[in-house]
This record gives structure tokens, sequence and C-alpha cells, in this order.
């Protein structure tokens, strides 16, 4: 038996050889026959003995390294748990196992937190969305995917839970639920909204002060030819003499109240077009790169996939920072809009360093493009072909390119869509200029 448990079979078999000789000659038979009757049955039942030893010490053996195998691995799930906010639940919804990180989220001790009712501490996480989890895994939830639990230190922590059911068979426990802390997705998420809504009021504004430009802009040459008009018909009254010159005093007046509006209207572009130009030295790739928020936003809602491509070397360049990312974004908006209604929508603003030819940057995308005979007029302010379209974008975007000494050019991309390229100069050439 020792042998069996402890050594092999060849041992064993060694072990009863040794028995049976030893028997041999300590105990004295009658016979041939008798000595190799009793040896065989010796043998015969030494090795079965054997043989369930040995079994028995395989089964022990496996035993041992099977419970050290769970224990392993019981260690390694409390490991992982540790960090993992899961707490499980007994049939009538009370917290059997409350990990650290799930007392954490929660905002409890998990003491505290044992044999409670689940509900007590995430209020609306009720028997109604316990019941829906023993259903079909997935909670009901009460709004839109989350709960909210108040914690003692009064901050209220939005929360996900997905809950599962455990098989019949694992006790007490029988729902697990794994918490999610919804906080910082939800500052995130409330942070875009921030930024969408200060992008949006910095477009109205800048659109506002665009079209305020591009109106006195076209306002001045009707108001001017209305004073020629008027000043026209003043000679022709005084021709006729003195029956006329109350009609003539009161053209003269429209046309001083003309002059007065060209004046205004004069006054606003002077302000509007030098008020907010600052140029100062700028590393056009950062420029771009510094926007890649903006476009994110900008291609939000849709499947767009907005790529940034920009040159580093060589990129010094005289910028107003803030008109030129102006400029970049209502390129980079049409451009979205364009390849918007695509399965592939694509939008590429790459930066080509040109040494002394200066820094060219280009928005193409992978839309409509733009048919050779309108390359010209959509330039023109108030062009639009879009619903609800100011047709702005571009006149003020090529006026902004052109005062940092570029020209905004239109053409197609090896994209299929539109492609708009500008260059701006380097500084000593815009000084130069
Ligand atoms: P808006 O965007 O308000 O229409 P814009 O001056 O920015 O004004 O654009 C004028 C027109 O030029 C647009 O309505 C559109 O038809 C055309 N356009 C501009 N960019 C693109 C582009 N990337 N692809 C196709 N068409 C474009």
């Amino acid at each position: 038996m020792v042998t069996a448990l402890l050594g092999r079979r060849l041992s064993v078999l060694l072990a009863i050889g040794l028995s049976i000789t030893a028997n041999e000659l300590m105990v004295q038979r009658e016979d041939a026959l008798d000595s190799a009757v009793n040896a065989a049955l010796f043998a015969a039942v030494s090795w079965t003995i054997a043989e369930v030893c040995r079994r028995l010490g395989g089964a022990l053996r496996t035993a041992r390294a099977l419970s050290r195998d769970l224990a392993m691995r019981e260690m390694l799930l409390d490991t992982i748990l540790t960090s993992v906010p899961v707490v499980t639940l007994d049939r009538e919804g009370r917290t059997q196992r409350v990990t650290p990180a799930a007392a954490a989220v929660l905002g409890v001790r998990r003491d505290e937190a044992m044999a409670l009712p689940f509900h007590t501490l995430v209020p609306g996480f009720d028997d109604l969305a316990l019941e829906s989890a023993r259903q079909g895994g997935e909670v009901l939830t009460p709004s839109p995917g989350s709960w909210t639990v108040s914690r003692a230190d009064a901050s209220p922590v939005p929360l996900t839970i997905h809950a599962n059911v455990l098989p019949d068979d694992i006790w007490p426990e029988h729902v697990v639920l794994a918490l999610a802390d919804q906080s910082q997705a939800e500052a995130i998420r409330q942070r875009e909204r921030d930024l969408t809504e200060r992008l949006n009021n910095v477009w109205r504004l800048n659109s506002m002060g665009e079209m305020a430009a591009t109106l006195a802009h076209e306002m001045n040459q009707p108001l001017t030819a209305a004073a020629v008009y008027l000043h026209a018909g003043q000679a022709d009254l005084a021709k006729i003499g003195p029956a006329a010159e109350e009609a003539a005093r009161a053209l003269d007046l429209a046309r001083i109240q003309l002059l007065r509006a060209g004046d205004i209207i004069r006054r606003m572009r002077e302000l509007l077009s030098t008020g907010s130009r600052t140029f100062t030295e700028e590393r056009a790739s950062q420029m771009i790169q510094d926007l890649a928020p903006v476009f994110t936003l900008i291609g939000r809602d849709t499947d767009v996939v907005i790529d940034i491509d920009a040159d580093t070397e060589d990129d010094h360049v005289m910028a107003d920072r803030i008109q030129l990312q102006q400029a970049l974004a209502n390129l980079v908006k049409n451009a979205v809009d364009a390849a918007m209604g695509r399965e592939d929508g694509r939008v590429l603003i790459t930066g080509r360093s040109l040494g002394p030819e200066g820094y060219e940057i280009a928005v193409e995308d992978n839309g409509r493009g733009i048919p050779m005979d309108q390359r010209e007029s959509i330039f023109h302010p108030m062009t639009s072909t879009k619903a609800g379209g100011m047709g702005l974008g571009l006149s003020v975007t090529r006026s902004i390119v052109e005062s940092h000494g570029g020209a905004l050019t239109v053409g197609s991309s090896r994209l299929g869509g539109a492609a708009f390229t500008f260059r701006l100069p380097h500084r000593s050439e815009l000084d130069a200029a």
C-alpha cells in the first residue's frame, strides 16, 4: 500500500515479488503447488489493493491541485472585483456582496451596505426593475439608461446599472449588478454641449458681423447711385425755374440723408474691417491641430470622418489666429455639409510646407464637388444652394484669406469632391507686401 501510494507500478511489482520471496523463505509449504497458489493469491490481492491505493493517491493529488487552482481563481476574482463596482443581490433584492469599488461609487461603507435592500442605496431601483432583471437580464431603466445615487457628501452621481441573473443553483446570490459611474461621461457630455453652444454663438456673432460688413458693402453702391440720380434730378429741376424750387429743396434734403446713410455705412465697414485684425506669428500646423475639437463638433451627428494631415516643419506664418481659424472652420463646415449624404463621407485638411512659397492649406471632401461654371459665383455674397444658407461663408473666407496675403481657390479633389486651397506667405513676404 505504501509503495502504491508513493511509487510507480514497477515499485509495486518489486514489492509484491520481494514479499512473495520472503514468504517462501520464511514459511514452510507442503509442496510446490501450495507455494504457487499462495504466491498467486498474494500477488492478485496485493495488486488489487495497490491499484486502489494508486487511484486514491491520484484522486487526492488531483483534489489538492483543484483546490489550489480554485483558491487561485478566487484570489484573482477577488482582486479583479476589488476594482470593479459590482453588487450581488439575493432573491429579495438585498445586497449580498458589495465590492470596494461599488461601495465607493455608492458612497457607503461596505459593512453598512450589506444585507440592505438595494433600492435604499439607489433610489428608484425598484422591484419592477429587479423583476425585469429576473426575466430577461437587462434591467428596465426609469430614465434614459441611468439612476442617480445621492451620496452622503451630497453630490448626486449618475449611474448605469447592468444586471445579470445567476443560474438557480447558485445561492443565496441571485442577481449580479455591474455599476458604472457616469459622472465623468456626463461631465464630458455637458462640456461638449457647452462647447457646441459657444461655437454656435461665436458662429452667429461672426456671421452677423460679416453679414453687416457685406450688407454695408452691398448697400453702399445703390446708395451712391441714388445720390447721383437725385443730383441729376436736381439739375433738371433747376432748369424749370423757381416753380420747382420747393421740389429741388426736398430732393436736396433727400440727397443729404442718403449721403449720411452712406457715411454711417462707411464707418461701420471701417470698424468691422480694421477693428479686429491682429497679426501675430503663428505655427500654421498648430492652428489647424488646435481646431480638431471644433472639427469634431462640426462633424457631430454625421458619419463624416474628418482627418488632419499638417506638415509641422517650416510652418511659421503671420496670421490673425481667430480670423484664420474661422475661415478654416467655414471651409470644413461646407465640406462636411457636402460629404454628409454619403456613406463613406470624408473630409481631409492638409497643410503643406512649400519652402519659400509659403504654407498651403487645403480642405478637401468627397462630396458632390462644384461644377466648373459655379466656381466663381459661389464666392459671391448671398449665393447659397442650402435651405437656410446665408451664402456668406465663402465670401467671408475669401476676404479673410486675402487679408492674409493669400488667395482662396477652388478645384476638384482627389477624394472626388471639392478642394479649397489657399497659401499663406511666410512672415518676410507679408512684411514686404
Ligand atoms: P452657405 O454655406 O451658407 O451656403 P457659403 O458661401 O459657405 O454659404 O457657400 C456657398 C455655396 O457654395 C454653398 O451653398 C454650396 O452650394 C457651395 N459649396 C461650398 N462649399 C462646398 C463644397 N465643399 N462642396 C460643394 N459645394 C460647396
